[in-house]
């Protein structure tokens, strides 16, 4: 008997937690339909800004690829110019192993390489994640609006 009414207390108690809920607004999202707004200071999907001319930021000096913690993941190819400036040919970044860290934006000093808010990033194929240059860049409108969040975050 004891059993039989400790199991209806706990049957009450659970639809008394429902009824509560079912007049609160919910927190949770009708994702993909509508989704949460992020932090200003979010890590997502890396990118590669360009100038107000349109130009890649990045050097080439590999500094991003040196304190990035996964081995091989920044790969860096380029050439000297005949003004002896390295001139970057390509650019990859294996998405599927990044830990989205923030240590390469964080270390580079051209504001070049930066994370964006982009997070929705499966894909059926690994190769797939393995970003180029032209998949990277970002465009001039892109560049600006992460150049303005990263003056509002102070870095
Ligand atoms: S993204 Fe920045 S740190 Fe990386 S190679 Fe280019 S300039 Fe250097
Ligand atoms: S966020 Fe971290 S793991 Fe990802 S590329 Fe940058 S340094 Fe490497």
């Amino acid at each position: 008997m004891r059993k039989f009414l400790l199991g209806i207390f706990h049957i009450l108690n659970g639809m008394k937690t429902v009824a509560i809920h079912l007049f609160r607004p919910a927190i949770t999202y009708e994702y993909p339909e509508k989704k949460s707004a992020k932090s200003s200071k979010f890590r997502g999907r890396i990118a590669l800004c360009v100038n107000e001319s349109g130009q890649l930021k990045c050097t080439g000096c590999g500094i991003c690829s040196k304190v990035c913690p996964c081995v091989d993941l920044i790969k860096i190819k380029g050439k000297k110019d005949e003004h002896g400036k390295f001139v970057v040919e390509d650019f990859s970044v294996d998405i599927g192993r990044c830990i989205f860290c923030g240590n390469c934006e964080s270390a580079c000093p051209q504001n070049s390489i930066v994370l964006t808010e982009k997070y929705e990033l499966a894909n059926i194929s690994k190769n797939n994640l393995i970003l180029n240059l032209e998949e990277l860049k970002l465009s001039k409108e892109e560049s600006k609006i992460i150049a303005e969040r990263k003056t509002h975050n102070g870095n």
